[in-house]
């Protein structure tokens, strides 16, 4: 996809100044998480992009890669044109790190029950952490308090998790950027 991101060369070279700033608030993150779990999500590499159609991943070893953390520079740096908040920036991270969690700790089996990348499984290790349990992004959904247990037992089957977690996500993230004073509003209510 062409995107006018994609001619300029002076924003990725500020963005890419960025990145031992944002590796240093990952990692800090993640160390906290790590002692809470007993987990050791701080040590996976972190690697960082200019993707327009994800904000971030996390991919397990296989298919020819090691297992890392991915995020995309047009994103979670700071001198893009709307940056993130450092609720949603630390909603992101979350996100990412419950999917971690599901393969690198064990899941009781009553949260076993739904399937997918966005199944019960994971969104028990949202509620761990405290990650927005909803496999899209969402502006200012991070700010919100969530219904842990209620969503934990929804027996409607999300259908959006076959799609692609990262795709799914900046979708979701064009369609809602600009209401994102209009969340922030009503989550301060
Ligand atoms: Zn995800």
């Amino acid at each position: 996809m062409q995107t006018d991101y994609n001619t300029c060369e002076g924003l990725r070279a500020i963005l890419e100044k960025e990145t031992p700033i944002l590796i240093a608030q990952i990692r800090a993150l993640y160390r906290e998480l790590d002692k809470k779990f007993h987990l050791q999500g701080a040590k996976v590499p972190i690697t960082f992009g200019f993707d327009t159609d994800s904000l971030g991943s996390y991919n397990q070893n296989g298919h020819g890669q090691k297992e890392h953390f991915h995020f995309s520079l047009f994103f979670i740096g700071y001198a893009v044109k709307n940056p993130l908040s450092k609720e949603d920036r630390m909603d992101l991270y979350k996100h990412e790190y419950a999917h971690y969690m599901r393969y690198n700790m064990p899941i009781p089996k009553q949260y076993q029950w739904q399937p997918g990348i966005h199944g019960s499984a994971w969104k028990y290790c949202c509620s761990l952490v405290g990650a927005a349990p909803t496999p899209h992004y969402k502006a200012g959904e991070a700010l919100m308090n969530h219904n842990y247990e209620k969503t934990l037992r929804n027996p409607i089957h999300d259908k959006t998790v076959t799609i692609r977690d990262q795709h799914r996500r900046e979708q979701e993230y064009k369609r809602t950027q600009n209401v994102i004073l209009k969340y922030k509003k009503a989550a301060e209510q």
